[in-house]
């Protein structure tokens, strides 16, 4: 893009969903080893406002040793005539999007998450100055959101600094996530759509309702509704509702169509509060995620900045990998820690009574809004690091997925299993033909269209709990 020649690297869509891997990165910012970061936007008066103004506090990028990671805060201040406070988690927003946009540069998740990495070709290209990055922030804002009149983009590095700045990102973060409780999915005849993560996950569409947060946790339904006025062409859509389907699953035929259309076909059916048959899809860049445990019949939470292994052994990486990419993976769930806050949280399986484990970390950010009667039944790391552990806490307390155990061992049939030789005689015929066969295996679902299945053996085992009975 012309606008960008005085930038030593190529700015555009292209590098969108851009990969920079560690063996090729020069530093990193943010991201998990670096506990304090941050990307905030500030609407401020006109006159508070000195447009184009770039400002480093700490060292530059060329001052930072190469292979490092470092703390980071970005401030993107902004002034306009019509623009005010509701904007500030869109434009927020946006620095995602944008700083994708330079060759050599990902950006990864948003707020208090932020995971930069610059790699050494760019590094070695000329791109060793906050200055570069903060003209193309500058500019595409300037010319992707004209409601913006002036802005100055302040890079922050001291530790110190950052540090000191970071409690206040957090209280902006909650203050604008309470703007945006109250309003109810019944209430509206629209929802918003996002596919800002498409780079990463081309079969993800966000679905934003009131209660049900972006996977991000950056966008409420507000912040939806205030981007697609400011910028129709942009990731950020109206989705009309449409038809309501059905009301305990979160199904809406607008959400369906939309969806469908978003994905080239892929997802054709959302239910949005559940986790089971078509959850929403997920993308990368979620907060956290919901996982089914089958031994306890629950669901266990675990957030990105949780660095331990989660209940069942495995870390936040693990459970995230097995459920990204824009997928629908049956009993995972990718989600914000607001949805955490909304009645509809996972309202088809039984919400909170569902949950048997969470960090500590997550309980405390989302306590007030777990019911009194099941928050000390929920365990944490502190209380149970394994499933068994887990299976003992849930039983002492009394958790309300200990009564779906017993309904569940009732009718428990013994695991007695079938075995159905199929002689090879000359030819084999198929065992199995089905116009669309999905199977699930090593996180991925894999469909076959079509398929005649050919087998020299077919075992049928009953399990103990069927899938219709977790429910
Ligand atoms: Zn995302």
């Amino acid at each position: 893009m012309s606008m960008f020649k005085d930038i030593p690297v190529d700015v555009g869509v292209i590098y969108e969903g851009e990969r920079i891997r560690r063996n090729d990165m020069q530093v990193e910012l943010g991201g998990p080893t670096v506990k304090e970061k941050f990307e905030l936007a500030k609407v401020k008066p006109m006159d508070e406002i000195e447009d184009g103004k770039i400002t480093i506090i700490g060292p530059d990028i060329k001052d930072l040793k190469e292979g490092g990671a470092y703390a980071l805060g970005i401030l993107v201040e902004a002034a306009g005539a019509t623009l005010d406070q509701g904007l500030e988690g869109v434009i927020e927003r946006r620095i995602h999007g944008y700083l994708n946009y330079i060759e050599g540069f990902m950006h990864l998740n948003q707020r208090y998450d932020i995971w930069i990495r610059l790699s050494k070709k760019s590094f070695q290209k000329g791109l060793n100055s906050f200055e570069s990055i903060g003209k193309v922030l500058y500019r595409l804002f300037k010319s992707e959101l004209p409601i913006i009149e002036k802005v100055q983009i302040t890079f922050i590095t001291d530790p110190a600094k950052v540090a000191e700045l970071y409690p206040n990102a957090m209280q902006d973060y909650e203050s604008r996530d309470a703007k945006a409780r109250g309003l109810k999915d019944e209430d509206v005849d629209k929802f918003y759509g996002c596919t800002l993560c498409q780079s990463f996950a081309p079969t993800h569409v966000c679905v934003i309702t009131p209660q049900r947060y972006s996977n991000c946790g950056a966008i409420s339904w507000f912040d939806g509704k205030a981007s697609a006025n400011v910028d129709p062409k942009g990731p950020v859509f109206a989705i009309d509702r449409g038809e309501l389907i059905n009301a305990e699953k979160g199904e809406f035929s607008g959400v369906n169509e939309v969806v469908k259309k978003r994905t080239m076909g892929e997802v054709t059916q959302v239910w949005l509060y559940t986790a089971f048959d078509h959850p929403h899809t997920s993308c990368g860049c979620f907060e956290a995620v919901a996982f089914y445990i089958p031994e306890v019949d629950g669901f266990g939470v675990v957030n990105r900045s949780f660095k331990g292994v989660s209940v069942n052994g495995l870390s936040f990486s693990t459970l995230a990998d097995s459920t990204a990419g824009g997928r629908q993976i049956d009993g995972f769930h990718g989600m914000s820690i607001e949805y955490m806050r909304s009645k509809k949280f996972l309202s088809a399986d039984g919400g909170w009574n569902r949950i048997v484990w969470l960090p500590k970390e997550v309980k405390e950010r989302v306590k007030d809004f777990i019911p009194k009667d099941v928050i000390d039944k929920i365990a944490t790391e502190e209380n149970a690091t394994g499933v068994d552990a887990l299976k003992s806490f849930l039983k002492d307390k009394n958790h309300p997925v200990v009564a779906r155990w017993a309904a569940e061992e009732a009718p428990a049939a013994e695991a007695e299993a079938l075995e159905v030789k199929e002689e090879a005689a000359g030819t084999m015929m198929p065992v199995a033909t089905a116009a669309s066969l999905p199977i699930m295996a090593g996180g991925f679902k894999i469909i076959l269209k079509d398929a005649k299945i050919y087998a020299n053996k077919v075992i049928i085992t009953t399990v103990k709990s069927e899938k219709s009975e977790k429910r």
